[in-house]
């Protein structure tokens, strides 16, 4: 046995990425929860160093000499701060995906795992969503930066296999939420945006404002439960082409049903009322698992009213530290 490997198995480095964020803190959670040996973990965040500058990522990958990375950090945001910001998306993921594949490449990181999302799929477009539609056609027009970046994350990891024979991966989450999210009223996605304005209306006696029609549809996985998912790409998947983690099919609800959760879960005592003055952005992105069950038929998703009782209890108790 030589000094890198543990018990028969490979000492493994593995660079988080955006390891502050929701998705990040949950990957924390989950590796406490089923650790291995031979996995040494480090979370990066902004202040670690600004992955849009080259000099400053390769730093971070000289100082850790990764030999995986779970790329999660990215400029994120919900449907309107999208809808204002298309540029800055598309911009600043691109150069970060760009320095974080390339020192990857350049330092020999034997597997990347990097982050995509069902909102990157073409809007007009055959349901269910599957892995091979990606770049079928023009992202809904509301958030085509973000999509596009994201996208070329999928050629990038194709051209980085067949040029250099590394193995880039990337996993395809539809919408996220959980512990450590992103609170702000405006530019958040929209279960962290209507849990703080359900925080507010409670205070205030107030009714639950949620925008658009209340009628568009989503798939929401609990942050704990992508984590779960996260580690097993990272431990056992194997392709280069990405895989959705997604719950099932069947488990789709509307925006109006979600917030009617929300409401539920902080007791509002004034029901909800819609702003249809407000965007619904796509109707819908209905995304199939079946290349995940393929893999984890036994896989169990958290009920969705169970974790968004769970995030607003964190919430309600983390609410001076909550990004908002
Ligand atoms: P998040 O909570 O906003 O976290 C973003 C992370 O990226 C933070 O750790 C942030 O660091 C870091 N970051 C941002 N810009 C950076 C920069 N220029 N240099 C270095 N680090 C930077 O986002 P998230 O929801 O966890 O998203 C994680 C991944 O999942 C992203 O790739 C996202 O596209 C994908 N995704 C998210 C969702 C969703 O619904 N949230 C759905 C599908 C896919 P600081 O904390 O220091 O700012
Ligand atoms: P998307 O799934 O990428 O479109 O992003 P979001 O998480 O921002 O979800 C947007 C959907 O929720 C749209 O149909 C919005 O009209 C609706 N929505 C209702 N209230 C809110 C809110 O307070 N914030 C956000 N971001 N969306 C809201």
């Amino acid at each position: 046995m030589n000094s890198t490997q543990v018990m028969g198995s490979e000492k493994k480095i593995i660079l988080v990425t955006g390891g502050s964020g929701l998705v990040g803190q949950a990957i924390k959670q989950a590796k406490q929860q089923d650790p291995r040996e031979n996995e040494t973990f480090i979370f990066l965040s902004s202040k670690d160093g600004d992955l849009k500058d080259p000099a400053a990522t390769q730093r971070i990958f000289e100082r850790y000499k990764p030999t995986h990375v779970i790329h999660l950090a990215a400029m994120v945001g919900g449907l309107f701060n999208n809808m204002k910001h298309n540029l800055d998306f598309l911009r600043n993921n691109i150069l970060i995906n760009d320095n974080v594949l390339h020192n990857s490449y350049k330092l020999g990181v034997k597997k990347v795992v990097s982050c995509l999302s069902t909102c990157v799929f073409p809007d007009q477009t055959s349901y269910p969503i599957d892995e091979t539609m990606i770049h079928n056609g023009p992202p809904h027009p509301s958030n085509f930066g973000y999509s596009y970046a994201k996208r070329l994350i999928d050629v990038q990891n194709h051209a980085y296999h067949q040029q250099h024979g590394c193995h880039f991966t990337a996993v395809i989450p539809t919408n996220v939420f959980g512990a450590y999210d992103n609170f702000n009223l405006e530019d958040g996605h929209v279960i962290p945006g209507l849990i703080h304005k359900a925080y507010i209306a409670k205070k205030e006696g107030k009714p639950l404002v949620v925008y658009g029609s209340g009628k568009p549809l989503r798939q929401f996985i609990y942050s704990i439960d992508l984590a779960k998912l996260f580690l097993f790409v990272l431990r056992e998947y194997d392709e280069i082409d990405p895989i959705i983690l997604s719950v099932d099919e069947s488990s789709e609800v509307s925006i109006g049903e979600v917030a009617q959760m929300i409401a539920d879960a902080f007791q509002l005592e004034h029901g909800i009322v819609l702003d249809s003055t407000k965007a619904d952005g796509q109707f819908k992105k209905t995304a199939s698992n079946k290349k995940l069950r393929g893999y984890l038929p036994d896989f169990q998703f958290m009920p969705l009213k169970e974790a968004i009782e769970r995030t607003v209890q964190w919430f309600n108790l983390n609410y001076n530290i909550a990004r908002k």
